[in-house]
């Protein structure tokens, strides 16, 4: 089986977004053993998608179409997919329930047009939209076969994963079901990650491992096809261990997981407290550890210390110190952590302090950060790091790197 995808949307044409569904769908479809021959990128214009349809029909048994499923006047590809293979659309009932109860929950009037969202091609399988209104579909005519998918990839790839994928393979005919399981590494390169476990990579057919790299952190996804779940959990289980047996200490979690996600539990199991001292991180790692529903079980509070005279008045960090050593300094780091840990009867106390940048602070570069670790009954620790991002790519890694010495602190 081959396969074009066909992208929708004048703003990929402007140059305004990158074709980055064509990307994704690719890959996935390499990884499934469908050749894809052409990608076409249309306007929002029912004349040149019309006349891309019947070109791509002509080469390909596959069209995947993404892009104009919406509820606007511009979206308009089911619309001329029906006109273009000759057929009609109709409403889908569950579909429209769901947009509908989508309105009630949010309190929202919903318009007419929205209403257009829950027509599908008259016959098609519908893909379930999990993130969004407007369903996918896939609809067999004359031995070739058509999948309608979302353009945001928020909603897209999401619908890929759980009902696109199946729905090729039963199209292939394949008996067999694709399950995989993402596992989620921190403070490892993804060209270090994919040197260590090279081999495996290479040799690795069922399940497949693909790596992704992104904001700091790198994935893997590992990805089993069998007609039996069971089986297929257990080729995932064992490629599972094979990879920890080599990078374990760089994992944290699965899935959707954060890095925050796995502390909160973490901490919420052990029944600790936590509190902060935020110099470099003015509040961040606050922020985003408040933003988990439960914070509260393991929050005490915190300070934001920028100055050197809150770190002294407030947290009681020693002149000697900041004289001495300065404020981006383990020392310092050191001092934030246990005497906020004081301060608030915590179990944990945690600081960060550096030098965000772009300017360098007391002789030292951007992303010179020191994080402090302070655990009741322990010796107090200091990790230095040298970030090498922005001001608040360093910040935000930095939140991220406390993390991640807190859950190997705790393992
Ligand atoms: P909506 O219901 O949001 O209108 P839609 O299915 O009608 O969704 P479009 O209106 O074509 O899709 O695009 C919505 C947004 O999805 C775009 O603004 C863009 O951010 C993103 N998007 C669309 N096509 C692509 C693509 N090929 N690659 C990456 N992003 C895309
Ligand atoms: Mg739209």
């Amino acid at each position: 089986m081959n396969a074009e995808i066909i992208a929708v949307g004048s703003e990929l044409l402007l140059g305004q977004i990158v074709n980055s569904n064509a990307q994704f769908i690719s890959e996935q479809l390499a990884e499934m053993g469908v050749d894809v021959y052409y990608h076409t990128s249309v306007g929002d214009n029912p004349y040149r998608l019309q006349y891309a349809i019947e070109v791509a029909k002509k080469r390909a048994d596959l069209l995947i179409f993404t892009g104009g499923l919406g509820p606007t006047k511009d979206d308009l590809t089911k619309e001329t997919i029906a006109k273009a293979l000759g057929t009609t659309l109709s409403i889908d009932k569950e579909a429209l329930v769901s947009i509908q109860s989508y309105f009630q929950k949010t309190n929202r009037e919903m318009t007419p047009n929205n209403e257009k969202q829950a027509l599908i091609l008259t016959g098609a399988q519908v893909l379930k939209n999990e993130n969004g209104m407007a369903p996918g579909m896939l609809l067999k005519k004359d031995a070739k076969a058509y999948m309608l998918l979302p353009g945001p990839p928020s909603e897209m790839r999401p619908m890929f994963h759980k009902h696109g994928k199946q729905a090729i393979l039963n199209l292939m005919k394949k008996k067999e079901s694709i399950y995989s399981r993402v596992l989620r590494f921190f403070g490892i390169g993804e060209a270090q990650l994919e040197t260590e476990l090279e081999d495996l990579i290479d040799k690795q057919t069922n399940p497949t491992i693909a790596p992704l790299a992104g904001e700091g952190e790198v994935t893997l996804r590992l990805t089993a096809k069998h007609e039996s779940r069971e089986i297929a959990m257990a080729l995932l289980d064992s490629v599972e261990a094979e990879i920890l047996n080599t990078v374990g200490e760089y994992f944290y979690g699965y899935n959707q997981d954060s890095l925050v996600d796995v502390g909160v539990n973490l901490l919420k199991e052990r029944g600790l407290t936590l509190s902060c001292a935020e110099s470099l991180t003015g509040g961040l790692f606050q922020a985003q550890l408040t933003s988990i529903p439960g914070a509260s079980e393991i929050l005490n509070g915190g300070v934001v210390c920028y100055q050197d005279e809150v770190k002294k008045k407030i947290l009681s960090v020693k002149d000697y110190t900041l004289e001495q050593y300065s404020s981006v300094s383990g020392q310092c780091a050191r001092e934030l952590a246990e005497n906020v840990r004081e301060l608030f009867s915590s179990e944990i106390g945690i600081s960060f302090t550096g030098v965000a940048g772009p300017d360098s602070l007391h002789g030292q570069p951007p992303g010179t950060v020191w994080i402090g670790l302070s655990m009741e009954g322990e010796t107090t620790k200091a990790f230095r790091l040298n970030l090498a991002g922005g001001r608040n790519g360093n910040r935000m890694r930095t939140t991220k790197y406390g993390w991640h010495y807190l859950l190997k602190e705790l393992s």
